[in-house]
């Protein structure tokens, strides 16, 4: 049987880096995309064999357009793209400066909107799967995240017009949107007031982890969810489904 090939974007670490390594142990191939060069070559020598790196910046798009060929030159097939590259950057809205939204914008939905576009002949050909990244914050808003938040809730939207207009090719497109996962990106932004109130809002009292969302991502790569298209699953401890009161009830 001929081997399935996986790329996912921003997998240099964190969320990505983990959904590489459960698609390795699967069995797939795995194109590992990056823009940070030295974090690329490093993971693509931590995962080992099965693992080749590709250093492209998915906001750019001739890049883009290089790196599909570049992969199809390598894998000969892509059947599972998934849009994780993402950037965070919290401020409020006054303070958000056009560059500012522009530097969250070409990453977060540009990229997922220009590797989709440039993957879409190879998922054709595979019927392959989308699986984008976007976040609670694009299901719910929050202080600070006008540039983050409306990235990720475009994202999601994104996602169902992929399944509607692809679903007749045999393409499946899902969105996930993870809680708070102790990664670089989080870290940079997450100080200790905003730890303390994910921890109150979220039911399971705690952050979750990268392997918990690579889980869900790799599920829905798989054949397994071979008739779920257009959905949106957070993984997030409960977070979305529930409103105040937690920290009453703990105490
Ligand atoms: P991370 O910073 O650890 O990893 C992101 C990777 O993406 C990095 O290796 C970075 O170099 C790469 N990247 C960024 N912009 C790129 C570009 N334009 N082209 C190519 N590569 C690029 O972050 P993470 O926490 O693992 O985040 C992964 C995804 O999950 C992001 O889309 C993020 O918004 C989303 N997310 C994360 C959290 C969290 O709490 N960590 C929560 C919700 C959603």
């Amino acid at each position: 049987m001929l081997e399935k090939v996986a790329l996912v974007t921003g997998a240099a670490r964190g969320i990505g880096f983990a959904t590489a390594r459960l698609f390795l142990d699967a069995g797939w191939l795995v194109a590992v995309l990056d823009r940070d060069t030295e974090a690329l070559n490093s993971a693509v020598q931590d995962l080992g064999q099965g693992a080749g790196g590709f250093d492209y910046d998915v906001s750019d798009p001739s890049a883009v357009d290089a790196a599909i060929k570049d992969i199809m030159a390598r894998f000969g097939r892509i059947d599972a793209l998934v849009n994780n590259a993402g950037v965070a950057d919290f401020g409020p809205i006054e303070e958000t400066d056009f560059a500012r939204w522009r530097r969250v914008m070409e990453t977060n939905l540009d990229g997922v909107f220009l590797m989709s576009q440039a993957a879409t002949p190879a998922l054709k050909q595979t019927q392959g799967a989308i699986v984008n990244i976007a976040s609670i914050s694009g299901l719910r808003a929050s202080t600070l995240r006008v540039a983050y938040g409306t990235s990720k809730a475009a994202v999601i939207q994104l996602t169902k017009q992929q399944a509607a207009e692809l679903g007749e090719h045999g393409i499946r497109a899902n969105c996930v949107c993870p809680g708070p996962v102790r990664t670089k990106l989080a870290m940079a932004v997450h100080t200790q007031d905003i730890i303390d109130a994910y921890h109150d809002a979220i039911p399971l009292n705690r952050y979750g982890s990268e392997q918990e969302i690579a889980e869900v991502i790799v599920f829905l790569c798989s054949d397994k969810s071979s008739y779920v298209t257009g959905q949106v699953i957070a993984s997030d401890g409960g977070f979305e489904s529930t409103g105040v009161g937690l920290p009453a009830l703990r105490g």
